[in-house]
């Protein structure tokens, strides 16, 4: 069924997860209670998750109606050298293995490094080893979607041009799309209107297909940036991202699927996201407002 809005949350458990039960099953519930809809697993320094751990975190977003998705560890790199490749292989495949078992539909990931070669050339490399992880995992029944991630600078593999060639070289591999990060990517302030978020989401659809914008995996805050790229992800209000102008180019397109806050204030930000793409869409879903006139 495709999607026909956005469900709105966080990468990691939100701030004001209570100590007890804490953790992701306590940040599902807390998700819950906030009426956010969605959880990044951030498992960003490394997989460690036991089979039974899955098996809980997939129980208990399930039945809190939260969808999930992982954060892959950072230090993957698509271009590593022949002898680091295994390594980085490994934290993809395992960030898969265990996401499918906790019931991740999406696996968001860093594709790597330039190491000061041209783009085409990476992609060379990057786009085999992509496929044959794929193929890996399909053969041993892991559909999650694999989302490499658009990156905050230039020396690295995340371009959008990047992850559209990889998604439209391989099935089952579909951008995951960061638009502060490429707001920070090209560091002179461009990817911050209305018409630039249009031209992108024109991209996406030419090279994946329309109803590619009906599921797209997103990944937002505000950032702070040098003219070499991000430096760090901040509130919304504190930075200069025209998130309004986004979501209503993402409105006028016709985009639908998952938005992740990962601003300093995590749940602040991706509650307010969804307020604000609610008013411009007339969408109120299962919003406190919804809950309030059922009373
Ligand atoms: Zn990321």
């Amino acid at each position: 069924m495709a999607a026909t809005s956005f469900i709105f949350g966080t990468v990691g458990s939100p701030l004001s997860t209570p100590k007890k039960p804490g953790g992701t099953i306590g940040g599902v519930a807390r998700l819950a209670e906030l009426k956010l809809g969605a959880l990044e697993l951030a498992w960003v320094q490394s997989v460690r998750v036991t089979l039974a751990t899955c098996e809980a975190i997939r129980q208990a977003a399930h039945e809190a109606h939260i969808s999930l998705s992982v954060h892959a560890p950072y230090y993957i790199n698509l271009n590593a050298y022949a002898d680091e490749w295994p390594k980085s292989r490994k934290r993809l495949m395992d960030a898969a293995y265990f996401g499918h078992q906790a019931g991740a539909s999406d696996i968001a990931f860093h594709p790597g490094s330039y190491f000061a070669q041209s783009p085409a050339q990476v992609l060379q490399v990057a786009i085999p080893r992509l496929r044959a992880c794929r193929d890996a995992l399909d053969s041993m029944g892991v559909s999650a979607v694999l989302r490499p991630e658009t990156m905050g600078k230039g020396a690295m593999l995340g371009s959008l041009e990047d992850v559209l060639a990889l998604s439209a070289e391989i099935e089952g591999v579909e951008p995951c799309l960061d638009f502060a990060h490429l707001h920070a990517r090209t560091g002179n302030g461009s990817g911050n209107s209305y018409a630039e978020w249009v031209a992108m989401l024109d991209r996406v659809a030419e090279r994946l297909g329309e109803p590619a914008l009906r599921r797209l995996h997103i990944h937002l805050s505000g950032i702070e940036y040098s003219e070499k790229g991000e430096r760090k992800h901040l509130p919304l209000v504190q930075a200069d991202l025209r998130y309004r102008d986004l979501l209503t180019a993402l409105r006028d397109r016709g985009c639908a699927g998952r938005m992740l806050c990962e601003s300093p204030i995590l749940e602040e930000d991706a509650l307010r996201l969804q307020r604000t793409w609610r008013r411009l869409t007339g969408h109120s879903a299962l919003g406190p407002r919804a809950t309030r006139t059922q009373n």
